[in-house]
C-alpha cells in the first residue's frame, strides 16, 4: 500500500530532529540485568534481530518507558516474546501513554519502514515497530536501540530493509535518513537547504556517531 507522509502536523519533531544537537548522556544497557536476561532466554542466540530485540526492550525497560514497543497491543508483544524469548515473563505496558500513531509521527515512520522490509513475517512487522518506538527518543538511533554501536545497526537496516538501506547513500544518520525520506515522499521542506551538500546542517546530519 502506498504511503502517504503528512509531516504537516509534526514539522515541530522535523524540525527537531535536522536541527537540535544531541545529549551528550547517552545510556548503555549491555550489561544490566534485564539484557542479561534476554540472552539466557533467547531461542535464536546471536541471531541479529533477537539481539536488536534484546538491545532495544532492555534498554526500553532501563529507561523506564512504556508501552516497551509502541503500536504492539499486549497480544502481538507476547507473540514476540514467546517467539524470540520463550519462558520470559514481561509486558509490554499501557498502549494508551502514547498519543494515536495518527497524531504524529509514529505511523508514517512504521509505514516507512514495512514498505521497505525484505520479509513479509510477523518477526519483521515487530521490529519495525521496534526501531520505531527507539527513533522517537532523542538520541542516535543505536543508541536509543540500547546497541553497543551504530554499525550493528547498519547492519540490521541492510539485512532486512535493504532497499531502503540503499538510499542512505552517503551514511547519512539514520534517524534523520528517516524523516528525511517522509519528507520527500510529502515534498515537504524541513531543511535549511534543498540539498545536504550546501547545507549548515551537514555535520548534524553526517558527523560521525561516536560510540
Ligand atoms: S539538507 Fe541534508 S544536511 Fe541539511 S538538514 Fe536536511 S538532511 Fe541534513
Amino acid at each position: 500500500m502506498p504511503i502517504q507522509p503528512s509531516p504537516a502536523r509534526y514539522l515541530g519533531r522535523v524540525s527537531e530532529i535536522f536541527h537540535a544537537s544531541l545529549p551528550s548522556s547517552v545510556c548503555k544497557t549491555a550489561s544490566t540485568p534485564q539484557h542479561a536476561d534476554f540472552l539466557v532466554h533467547a531461542r535464536f542466540p546471536g541471531d541479529p534481530v533477537s539481539t536488536a530485540f534484546a538491545c532495544m526492550l532492555s534498554h526500553a525497560l532501563k529507561t523506564g518507558k512504556r508501552p516497551l514497543i509502541r503500536g504492539l497491543p499486549e497480544a502481538a508483544f507476547q507473540g514476540l516474546i514467546q517467539n524470540f524469548f520463550p519462558g520470559l515473563r514481561l509486558q509490554n505496558g499501557p498502549a494508551n501513554q502514547n498519543p494515536p500513531a495518527t497524531e504524529d509521527e509514529y505511523g508514517d515512520l512504521v509505514a516507512l519502514l514495512m514498505q521497505h522490509r525484505r520479509h513479509q513475517t510477523l518477526a519483521s512487522e515487530w521490529l519495525c515497530h521496534a526501531i520505531v518506538s527507539a527513533s522517537l527518543n532523542d538520541n542516535h538511533l543505536w543508541q536509543d536501540m540500547g546497541l553497543p554501536n551504530r554499525g550493528i545497526l547498519s547492519q540490521l537496516m541492510q539485512e532486512n530493509f535493504p532497499a531502503l538501506a540503499a538510499k542512505n547513500t552517503a551514511d547519512m544518520k539514520w534517524k534523520k535518513f528517516f524523516y528525511r525520506q517522509l519528507c520527500e515522499q510529502a515534498e515537504v521542506l524541513a531543511c535549511k537547504s534543498p540539498n545536504c551538500t550546501d547545507c549548515c546542517d551537514y555535520a548534524l546530519c553526517f558527523e560521525t556517531e561516536a560510540a
